[in-house]
């Protein structure tokens, strides 16, 4: 078991490896047991059926002959002349030849010979007992009716040996077979349990391959989302091997992309020195607070903000103090202003305060609450130096001053400039006459 969590583990390669190594030594080692295995009960086969025929040729010649014999004894105690007799001198002589070349056969089992050898003795006996008879006389006493009647018993007995001796060589032809078919179906075993295994391992390297393509195929899906721009897309990631590695990757790339896209949409909305929205992000919150207005019929108020005097900052205490000042009122005015306020440097030393839904009294009470913040809270500033700092104010109030984005903004820088010339640190209406 551990060891299979092991390799599941282990990185996709090595499994490709060790299994296709698996299945090929599996495969080889298999297929030279079967060929080993079928050869082996061929060479059996044939070497049991060549050695049975070596051995049942002699015996059948020598039965043969010995029959051939014994009629030649008859056919001469019928008629006794001189050439029945070496009729049967010469078929007797080859009786013992066909003996002489038993002897040379290569027996297996000693039954086969001793089988052999008693028929051989039958045989010397009964070729006594015939040679005497031929040789005697010409006439047959009882005597030799006897002598004739043991010849056929031994000739008899000698048939029955040769007989066993086939039965045996025949018991004999029978185990091999049994042992030849033994390592066939062997050999057939060993092959069908080959081919279960081989079609196991290449199932098992099919399904690993497919498993591996379809969590490609779904890392690709994410990929695809990704390339289609949309930066949140993650692929499901749910083991560490390369695939899972790869996936891990993929998601870290995407979140540093996402990351990026974010920092970069803040860049191109924000203001590099305050941190607030920039002059184009303001003019396209502007139309869109304005349509919504329109649609809704509510107001929309715009606070235009210019700092008082700021040339005179800057030349008494540089401008690099001067844009601490304008990042410190930036949060001033921050603190001001509500979440749903859009809050934004206009330009120079101008920032713009828009507020949705707020009417031209409550916009002049901020306006107000600002203009106080702002001499109170700027009089502390930067590195403990107090740099003194007001701003003017104008305020203009879509639908009273304006019906456009254009005209409030004009309205709303009219009251500003209208504020400067009131003697400045003034928050002015854009209704209002001087
Ligand atoms: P007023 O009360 O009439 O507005 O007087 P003012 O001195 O503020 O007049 P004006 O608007 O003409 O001058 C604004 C100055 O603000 C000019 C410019 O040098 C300075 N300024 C504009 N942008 C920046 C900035 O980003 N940093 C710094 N330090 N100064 C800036
Ligand atoms: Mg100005
Ligand atoms: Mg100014």
């Amino acid at each position: 078991m551990e060891c299979l969590r092991q390799l599941r583990r282990s990185p996709l390669r090595n499994r490709y490896y060790l299994t296709i190594t698996l299945l090929l030594m599996l495969l080889g080692t298999t297929g030279l047991v079967a060929v080993n295995a079928m050869q082996h009960a061929l060479t059996m086969a044939e070497s049991t059926l060549e050695e049975q025929v070596e051995e049942l040729s002699p015996i059948l010649v020598l039965e043969q002959r010995v029959t051939r014999t014994e009629r030649a004894l008859y056919h001469y105690m019928v008629s006794p002349h001189p050439e029945t007799a070496a009729e049967f001198m010469l078929l007797a002589e080859e009786v013992d030849r066909a003996f002489a070349n038993l002897e040379q056969a290569p027996f297996a089992i000693p039954e086969e010979r001793q089988a052999v050898s008693l028929a051989q003795r039958e045989w010397r006996q009964g070729h006594l007992v015939a040679s005497n008879l031929i040789t005697a006389t010409s006439d047959l006493t009882v005597l030799e009716h006897l002598a004739i009647n043991e010849l056929h018993t031994r000739l008899e007995r000698m048939v029955a040996a040769l007989d066993r001796m086939r039965d045996v060589a025949r018991q004999e032809m029978a185990q091999h077979v049994v042992v030849t078919e033994r390592a066939v179906s062997h050999a057939r075993l060993v092959t069908a349990v080959a081919m279960v295994l081989g079609f196991t391992l290449l199932l098992v390297l099919g399904v690993t391959f497919f498993a591996a393509l379809s969590r490609l195929g779904r890392l690709n899906e994410g990929v695809l989302r990704l390339a289609e721009g949309d930066l949140s897309a993650r692929v499901e990631v749910r083991s560490n091997d390369e695939v899972g590695q790869f996936g891990h990757t993929l998601n870290r790339m995407a979140e540093r992309l996402q990351e990026t896209c974010t920092e970069l949409k803040r860049q191109a909305k924000c203001d590099g020195l305050t941190g607030l929205y920039n002059h184009a992000e303001f003019q396209r919150l502007l139309r869109t607070e304005l349509e919504r207005s329109l649609r809704y019929k509510h107001p929309l108020s715009l606070l235009m903000l210019d700092v008082d005097n700021f040339k005179e900052i800057n030349d008494r205490f540089g401008h690099q103090r001067g844009d601490e000042v304008l990042r410190y009122l930036a949060r001033v005015l921050q603190q001001q202003s509500r979440p749903s306020d859009h809050l934004a440097r206009y330009g120079g030393e101008e920032f713009v305060l828009l507020l949705p839904e707020i009417d031209h009294a409550g916009a002049m009470a901020s306006a107000e609450r600002i203009r106080r913040a702002v001499v109170e809270q700027s009089a502390a500033v930067v590195d403990g130096e107090k740099i003194l700092t007001t701003v003017s104010i104008g305020v203009a109030t879509f639908p009273n001053h304006a019906q456009s984005a254009e005209e409030l903004i004009r309205r709303a820088d009219e009251a500003m400039y209208l504020a400067k010339h009131a003697g400045r640190n003034l928050c002015i209406s854009a209704g209002m006459e001087l």
